[in-house]
């Protein structure tokens, strides 16, 4: 219908992946919440401290069992949305990589919190997969050194104390500002400086649309917003979309 084909910028955040049964830890009644204590896990300042803490740390990423979830409706929606031949951009704020395992252009997603999928060796920066540092936990090894030099591993996420990296924040920021249509999936947009991705957007002129269980501060600037469960959704967005662009 529509001759101009919109640049769609796609931010994600914990919700598109709850149906693919990955927890959201900061959410109203997540683990952060209920178990203070546990937050220090993911701390980066105890967790480079404290032998013990990372013995947790890593116990608790093997007992969540995240590597082995699946992709769900919702991931695989936006992978439609690309494959329609729409300029798709994913902004995801999850580190589980399932934007990637159900078909997302690897180089289209921006993972802005890191990845889980991923360990990096805290001083000689030799990076390697989660993969095979559970294996290791696995194995007997509490907390498992990096095997080229001997340092501290961690997960390649961004941790509680930790800035988000600048330059992909920029990159982010600049999709957001060049997008002609914004997505906000899952997220409650209430933590900056992810929540300025949506906020540019629109002050730069883009159509917002808003899917999210709960409410979010920018409900009143959205052209649209979707309360159904996401996973039902956004398969129906995305159809809607396809047949209006495409
Ligand atoms: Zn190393």
């Amino acid at each position: 219908m529509n001759a101009k084909r919109p640049l769609i910028a796609v931010l994600t955040g914990a919700g598109i992946s709850t149906d693919s049964g990955i927890p959201d830890y900061r959410g109203p009644n997540g683990l952060w919440r209920r178990e203070p204590d546990a937050e220090k896990l993911v701390t980066i300042g105890p967790y480079l401290a404290d032998p013990e803490i990372r013995r947790r740390s890593w116990l608790m990423r093997a007992e969540a069992g995240a590597l082995a979830a699946e992709p769900n409706a919702g991931h695989r929606a936006l992978v439609g949305l690309e494959r329609s031949g729409l300029p798709v951009r994913v902004l995801t704020q999850n580190v589980d990589g399932l934007h990637q395992r159900a078909g997302q252009t690897p180089r289209k997603v921006l993972e802005l919190h890191g990845t889980a999928r991923e360990v990096q060796c805290t001083r000689c920066r030799a990076v390697s997969t989660m993969a095979e540092a559970l294996a290791r936990v696995a194995a007997g090894e509490p907390d498992p050194a990096c095997r080229a030099c001997g340092a501290v591993l961690r997960p390649r996420t961004v941790m509680f104390g930790e800035e988000l990296d600048p330059d992909l924040l920029q990159q982010a920021d600049t999709i957001a500002r060049a997008c002609d249509l914004f997505i906000a999936v899952g997220t409650s947009l209430q933590v900056f400086p992810v929540a300025a991705l949506p906020f540019n957007a629109v002050r730069t002129g883009a159509r917002l649309i808003v899917v999210n269980a709960e409410p979010t501060p920018f409900d009143e600037a959205a052209e649209e917003v979707v309360r159904e469960p996401i996973s039902a959704a956004l398969p129906a967005l995305v159809r809607r979309l396809v047949a209006r662009y495409v």
